[in-house]
């Protein structure tokens, strides 16, 4: 267990601890309370029922407080009535307040489960929340160290290198530029995974256009490895933010031509499914292990063939932001994949009316 989690768990525990005993507080003072007002109320309902005679008869009133002498009727059935009433009363009042005890005792042992129990719904989102965040933060130091490291040794030792050739030195540069770059994409990738959506304008938008456009740019990569590109584009309009899922599909179709061996094609279709929009991006790659498949959404994670085959492009963040960014557009994002087969990433979203 890290340090990192070590604090997590003790904050947790701590807060856990505090939030559950307010709220046992809240449940006791609600239960004393009401039990205060009960015997309060039941006490004096009491005494007016047992001092009150029916209407229909002469009134005769007991007095039943002992410290007064007795004022009314002075024979001692009268009197012996009267005690055996004041007995009565005292006995009733001590079982009521035995069983408010009773279920007070009852509420305190329920309340110490179920104030727990709630303090660990209360905290659950909140502390995943912040798990995430740390994460996110270790992540992302871990993944900005190493081309920093790797950028500063080389430029230290070049630096204090006094037979350094002109060549060498213009190589070393060019490498220092080329980390710079990759340091460049990490941290906009972050920035935008880091992004809560709220910049988003959504509005009807044309999926051939926004594919069409994702296409061009991409068209150059994937002639220079001999892939064709064959669209089946239906006339469907989604309700999404279009800058969004520009992005989205270009990461996806860079992602099926970076994958795809040479001389391959790649397709990629539109369908209206009921209330949706499915589109596809389907390669002839060499498809997602089932190891790898439930993680290829998180950040920076890379299958082994991505890292050695095809290292220099790409840092995993890809997905995670494709995912998060269909995400905040009311979609979803799925993926099939067969080992030495290809992949299938299908995007859905809400159609246009
Ligand atoms: P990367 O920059 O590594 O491509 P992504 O987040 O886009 O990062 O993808 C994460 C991982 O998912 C990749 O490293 C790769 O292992 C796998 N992957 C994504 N798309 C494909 C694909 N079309 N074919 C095979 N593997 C893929």
């Amino acid at each position: 267990m890290t340090k990192m989690h070590k604090l997590l768990v003790l904050i947790h525990k701590g807060n856990t601890l505090r939030l559950a005993l307010s709220y046992l507080a809240i449940i006791m003072v609600l239960s004393a309370s009401f039990s205060v007002i009960f015997y309060q109320t039941s006490s004096t309902g009491l005494h007016l029922q047992f001092t009150s005679t029916p209407t229909s008869e002469p009134r005769r009133v007991l007095i039943l407080d002992s410290a007064q002498p007795l004022q009314t009727g002075h024979d001692e059935a009268l009197d012996s009535i009267n005690s055996q009433l004041q007995r009565s009363i005292h006995d009733i009042r001590k079982q009521l307040l035995q069983r408010l005890i009773m279920i007070n005792a009852g509420v305190l042992a329920t309340g110490v489960l179920f104030s727990f129990y709630l303090a660990r719904k209360t905290l659950a989102p909140i502390e995943a929340a912040m798990e995430a965040q740390s994460r996110f933060s270790s992540d992302a130091s871990h993944e900005l160290r190493t081309p920093i490291t790797a950028l500063r040794v080389r430029n230290e030792v070049a630096l204090y290198n006094p037979d350094l050739k002109l060549d060498d030195a213009k190589t070393i540069m060019q490498d220092s530029i080329d980390q710079a770059i990759k340091l460049e994409q990490i941290s906009e990738g972050l920035l935008r995974l880091s992004q809560n959506g709220q910049m988003l304008t959504k509005a009807p938008v044309t999926i051939e256009a926004v594919t069409n456009e994702a296409v061009r740019q991409l068209q150059e990569m994937a002639q220079a490895k001999d892939i064709t590109i064959h669209q089946v584009m239906p006339n469907i309009t989604v309700i999404a933010d279009l800058q969004s899922l520009a992005q989205v599909l270009t990461i996806l179709i860079d992602n099926a031509v970076k994958y795809s061996p040479k001389n391959s094609t790649i397709y990629i279709e539109g369908e209206s499914e009921g209330r949706y929009a499915l589109l596809r991006i389907r390669d002839h790659g060499p498809g997602i292990g089932s190891a790898d498949l439930p993680h290829i959404f998180d950040r920076f994670y890379r299958a082994d063939y991505a890292r050695t085959k095809h290292g220099k492009h790409g840092y995993g963040l890809g997905l995670a932001i494709a995912q998060k960014l269909i995400e905040q557009n009311d979609g979803k994002i799925t993926v099939t994949s067969v080992v030495g087969q290809g992949s299938t990433f299908t995007v859905r979203l809400p159609l246009a009316s």
